[in-house]
């Protein structure tokens, strides 16, 4: 039975570990024996299906084992010491993550443990990813089988989803899984934008689908021409909930959009993208400023890609897309993907890993020379350079390394900023030039009328949204001043001239 687990997962398994992975699967069954899930399936199902996501992008063994037992201590008898004996502590210590992750709450905000548990959550991240990406696909799965469960969970579950694990999602680069976590979320929190956007697109696709083949068809033959090697071209439709953000950006104009259909070409090397890019130049209307090299520039996510905007013949906009077998990859799969090239010693681009956290990992794993070593270089903090801090209600703010009360206030809001005479921080009073530091709760105490900002509030702001409003308000402000001067009379200042100015 584990046999068709294993084959679902695009990867080859050494008989040890194949021997590891059936008796965990053999061992989470019996645990879940006679448990449901509200579908009405076999409670283990969920388990295999969350190893089986997993092992889609990250097919590393102790991570699968792990995702096979993920629910085990939670929901049966079965305690963490008996999975240690059976797995050993690599193992365990995974299972503990999720489920130690699976008890934090994020929306309820009366809850007293709000602040608490969010905490806990980023600790986890920055411990040990594998504990994240565990608990990715966990959420993957449960969003997938949402519709079983009562509406108002299903709303609960959908929202977190959106704002917490999507989010993450993005953050490691796992575009795949983003997309997929945003699109069925968005659908149940909001409904009717959804159907809306859903439409929209519908209606699109179908006026450009032979345009789209046919673009496809011409560079295909001109790039077979012109003897420029490819391996795949294929196209790509936005998805609902990016298009949707985009519309709302752009106040619904639909023709703002130009990367509504995108044919992606995937290339062998780096030089083989300009290569394409120039093709793609002679042979389409390039739209000025718009093309976007990733490559040279990635994305701070580690995305790399050229993209391009062009006009086909009849005048009709729309996106190439121009990058590697190994940026695609990566692309879909973020650190996951990383990882795996690093065990399967695949060869890889100089530029593949520009991403400063990943370039991170590469010094580190250069320095390494076992697998353990590595795994251990992994559970670095992936928010390093980022710190999650939390109003009193426990909304979080993500700060850049160095922010002060100052970034704070006016992260939470600009009146606020503007309102504020001090601070508490984790409950004590505080200056408002304090530094942050990862998991503080910053309370702004409000003076009733703005406050009068000195010049030294800029030398402690270090966001470039508190420093922005920090100067425009200073700027004002000496036009005030001016303004004020210019306004009154002369004959109100007379009392005050010196002396020396009075007529005698
Ligand atoms: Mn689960």
């Amino acid at each position: 039975m584990s046999n068709n687990f294993l084959l679902a997962i695009p990867h080859n398994f050494s008989q040890e570990d194949s021997e590891i992975l059936g008796r965990a699967f053999e061992f989470a069954k019996k645990a879940h024996h006679g448990q449901k899930r509200k579908s009405g399936e076999e409670y283990f199902s969920h388990s295999q299906a969350v190893a089986v996501i997993l092992g889609q992008i990250f097919p590393n063994v102790p991570t699968l084992t792990a995702a096979l037992l993920h629910d085990i201590p939670e929901d049966t008898q079965i305690t963490l010491n008996k999975i240690t004996q059976e797995f050993g502590s690599e193992v365990a210590h995974l299972v503990d993550g999720v489920t130690k992750l699976g008890k934090v709450r994020f929306h309820d905000s009366t809850d007293k443990f709000y602040v608490e548990n969010l905490r806990k959550l980023f600790i986890a991240t920055s411990e040990d990813i594998r504990v994240i990406l565990i608990k990715l696909a966990d959420r993957l799965h449960n969003m997938r089988t949402l519709e079983f469960l009562a509406h108002e969970k299903q709303l609960k579950i959908a929202k977190e989803t959106l704002e917490m694990y999507a989010a993450i999602a993005a953050r490691l680069g796992i575009s795949s899984w983003k997309d997929e976590l945003e699109d069925l979320a968005f659908k149940v929190v909001y409904p009717k934008e959804y159907a809306e956007t859903k439409q929209l697109l519908d209606e699109e696709s179908s006026k450009r689908d032979q345009s789209i083949k046919d673009v496809k068809k011409h560079l295909e033959s001109s790039l077979r021409t012109e003897g420029v090697k490819f391996l795949e071209i294929s196209g790509r439709v936005k998805r609902v909930y990016s298009l949707f953000r985009k519309l709302q950006k752009y106040n619904g104009d639909l023709s703002k959009i130009y990367d509504l259909f995108a044919l992606r070409i995937i290339v062998r090397s780096t030089a083989d993208c300009y290569t394409v890019l120039g093709l793609v130049h002679r042979h389409f209307q390039p739209m000025p400023g718009r093309i976007k090299d990733y490559i040279s520039t990635p994305k701070p996510n580690g995305y790399q890609s050229i993209h391009t905007t062009v006009f086909d013949t009849s005048g009709r906009i729309f996106e190439f897309q121009i990058r590697t077998d190994l940026m695609h990859e990566e692309a879909d799969r973020g650190i996951a993907a990383h990882w795996f090239y690093s065990e399967e010693g695949k060869p890889e681009s100089a530029t593949a890993f520009r991403a400063p956290w990943v370039k991170e990992l590469r010094a580190w794993q250069d320095e390494t020379t076992n697998a353990q070593e590595f795994l251990d270089a992994l559970k670095i903090d992936f928010f390093r350079d980022r710190i999650f801090v939390f109003t009193p209600k426990g909304d979080i703010k993500d700060l850049p390394v160095g922010a002060s009360v100052i970034d704070f206030a006016f992260s939470v809001h600009t009146d606020l900023g503007f309102h504020m005479m001090g601070a508490k921080i984790n409950g004590k009073m505080a200056s408002i030039y304090d530094e942050l530091y990862k998991g503080d709760v910053i309370e702004i105490i409000k003076n009733k009328n703005p406050v009068k900002i000195s010049r030294d509030w800029l030398e402690y702001a270090h966001t470039s949204n508190a420093r922005n409003k920090i100067r425009h308000y200073l700027q004002e402000n000496d036009k005030g001043i001016m303004r004020r001067i210019k306004e009154l009379k002369l004959s109100d200042l007379k009392p005050t001239l010196p002396t020396f100015f009075r007529k005698k």
